[in-house]
């Protein structure tokens, strides 16, 4: 942990402009209005999710890599992603692939409960120290495969996979609660983000959104 220092304050206020750099060209600049994602990426430190030799490109408009060939997704994504979750404080969310824990950090700030699961140990254990140093308490941790892992019936109001399948899986599709809402990436070569919803009476929506590249999800 970083004992404050002049040079530190200057150092974290160098960043905390370019978070609001990011924010106000790249992610409100798009098309993301939700004002609880907008706030929540003014406040999570994204250059604490990413090694410290490619912090200067931490607020950059790209994905950056996390080593174990998994990257950081570009910002854009993650605020866009988080708005199609439509967040709401009381409600719990399932993340697979928690990677450098920095969607997590962001779904955190917007839902009341995360539950995010990473097939990688080393990243999920590297996610949970930054998290846990950032003072996160709303978060359960599981390493596994997220088809399998959390055991049990638990239904989800929200559902985010940052890793793609090749089709919607049902694992997940079944962990949705009425009124829920799941977006994901989906694709073998070319991939389009996918929005699944549940109604009410439990039907099942799917709306195809826009092309997007994520690592493809691997199975254990
Ligand atoms: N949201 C993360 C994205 C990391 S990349 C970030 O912005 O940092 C996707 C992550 O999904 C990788 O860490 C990868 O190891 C993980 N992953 C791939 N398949 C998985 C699976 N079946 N279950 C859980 N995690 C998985």
């Amino acid at each position: 942990m970083d004992i404050p220092t002049k040079d530190n304050q200057a150092r974290d206020e160098e960043f905390r402009r370019a978070r609001l750099r990011m924010v106000q060209y790249q992610i409100a600049g798009r098309d993301v209005r939700n004002e609880t994602v907008l706030e929540a990426m003014r406040r999570v430190p994204r250059h604490e999710f990413v090694p410290p030799e490619l912090w200067h490109e931490a607020y950059d408009d790209y994905p950056l890599p996390i080593g174990f060939g998994q990257t950081i997704s570009q910002p854009y994504i993650v605020g866009s992603m988080t708005e199609l979750l439509l967040p709401d404080k009381a409600k719990t969310v399932l993340e697979i692939g928690t990677g450098s824990g920095y969607q997590t950090a962001v779904l955190a700030e917007v839902f009341g409960t995360v539950v995010t699961v990473e097939i990688v140990p080393e990243l999920s254990r590297q996610a949970q120290m930054v998290l846990n140093r950032l003072e996160y308490t709303s978060i359960a941790f599981h390493i596994g495969d997220g088809l399998m892992v959390p055991e049990g019936d638990d239904r989800f109001d929200a559902i985010i996979a940052t890793a793609a399948p090749a089709v919607v899986p049902p694992e997940l599709i079944v962990r949705l609660a009425p009124g829920g809402r799941m977006v994901l990436p989906v694709g073998a070569g070319a991939q389009c983000l996918k929005l699944v919803t549940r109604d009410c009476h439990g039907e099942i929506a799917f709306e195809t959104l826009y092309s997007v590249r994520f690592v493809p999800l691997q199975r254990q």
